[in-house]
């Protein structure tokens, strides 16, 4: 179901664009493979050259629009997640991993970096996880210690997403490593920098994702973006503009969910009838359908007051919580309406049980969202 009211002519372009997309490269999107890096890469030079990738990039460096819009961010990821949860991941990587490069990078940077990230000669990462420090990004070890004119990076990250395959890592890394937050900085790691190893990580679903370690990797002092000690600001800023568009993602995963269900429901027949002559099976639809509208409208709202130039703390996060708890809970009773068939390895059903999974925790777990909620109102 659309919601109109949140929409301008363009977002109605935008849904042309990516259903040509979509039906066009369903060989490719619509299917899990093992070589995930190279399937990754496929399906990024296909984005480029449909010029989704522009979305995350301002128009004056080669993107779409001036300032990011968050509603075409969101309609990109529901779209393409309803297919495809590494090609979403791919175009989202694409924003996260060089957002901070827009927010906070010198014109050089911003120069050199983002007109490839555009047209995915570049692959981007955001590299902020590690080990000991997930939700708690405060007490992170990498040490960034000035020496010249660089800075030398030790310490590691974990769970980095395209880890292996990403031309560039937006890092944070402690300038001050006595002062929490306030003594964390950003900087532009490229990946061929001296010092750096990545061993890769395998998840539940395809995902280039790994770890990185930095031994004494030297970061030109240019390659810093905003100022020493401003780097959890950014990464916030950065979080903040993508959290509704993992709504948004998720929702489109959630909707392939309920899709795959009704007619699953409608073909099989038991005790001489459909399964969707039975009530218990189109309450289940029902409460489906019921929750996923809930999220969209969250999400698009969320998405429509960043676009105004409002902060939206409380709405994305309140949109990324409800649409991906709702997702999870709408392929869990997909899976339930197709029996044993929904588990089948290869079921559509069976791929989304483990490509939703991931998104209660990554970009600030359920908990957190819930303490972001809850801090919003206790103030
Ligand atoms: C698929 C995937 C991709 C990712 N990609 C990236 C990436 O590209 N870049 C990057 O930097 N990171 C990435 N991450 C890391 C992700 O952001 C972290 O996993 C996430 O922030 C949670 O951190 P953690 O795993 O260390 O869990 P922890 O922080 O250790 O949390 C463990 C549990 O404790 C709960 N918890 C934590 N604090 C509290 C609290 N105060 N009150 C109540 N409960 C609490 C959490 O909700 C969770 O249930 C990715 C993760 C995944 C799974």
């Amino acid at each position: 179901m659309e919601n109109k009211f949140f929409f301008d002519k363009h977002h109605e372009e935008l849904k042309k664009v990516l259903s040509i997309f979509t039906s066009k490269h369903r060989a490719l999107l619509d299917v899990e493979r093992e070589d995930e890096d190279q399937h990754a890469l496929e399906i990024t030079k296909e984005l480029a050259s449909a010029g989704l990738l522009r979305l995350v990039v301002p128009s004056s460096y080669g993107g779409a629009f001036e300032t990011p819009d968050v509603r075409s961010l969101c309609l990109a990821r529901e779209k393409i997640c309803y297919m495809s949860g590494l090609a979403d991941l791919m175009f989202a990587m694409q924003g996260l991993g060089s957002y901070a490069i827009t927010l906070a990078g010198s014109e050089e940077l911003k120069q050199h970096y983002l007109p490839k990230v555009a047209n995915g000669e570049f692959i981007a990462a955001f590299a902020i996880t590690e080990p000991f420090a997930g939700s708690d990004t405060g007490s992170m070890k990498t040490q960034a210690t000035k020496d010249g004119n660089d800075y030398i990076i030790n310490g590691s990250k974990r769970f980095i997403s395209n880890a292996g395959i990403a031309k560039f890592y937006t890092l944070f890394a402690k300038t001050d490593p006595n002062a929490g937050n306030k003594g964390i900085s950003a900087f532009v790691l490229d990946a061929d920098t001296p010092g750096l190893t990545i061993k890769k990580l395998k998840l539940i679903s395809p995902h280039p994702i790994g770890e990185l370690e930095f031994n004494n990797c030297p970061i030109p002092k240019n390659k810093m973006l905003g100022l020493e000690g401003e780097g959890f600001k950014l990464a916030m800023r950065v979080l903040d503009t993508f959290r509704a568009s993992v709504g948004a993602m998720a929702l489109g995963m959630g909707t392939r969910a309920l899709d795959e269900a009704i007619s699953y429901a409608r073909n099989r027949i038991l005790f001489n009838k459909p399964l969707t002559d039975f009530q218990a099976i189109q309450f289940k639809l029902a409460e489906i359908a019921t929750e996923l509208e809930a999220a969209r409208l969250l999400v698009y709202r969320a998405a429509w007051l960043k676009d105004q130039g409002e902060r939206i703390t409380r709405e994305a996060a309140m949109a990324k919580l409800f649409a991906t708890e709702s997702a999870q809970h709408a392929i869990d009773e997909a899976v339930q309406i197709h029996g044993g068939s929904g588990l089948i390895h290869g079921a559509i059903t069976e791929r989304l049980y483990r490509d939703i999974r991931a998104t209660r925790i990554y970009e600030g777990t359920s908990e957190i969202q819930k303490i972001v909620i809850s801090n919003q109102l206790l103030k």
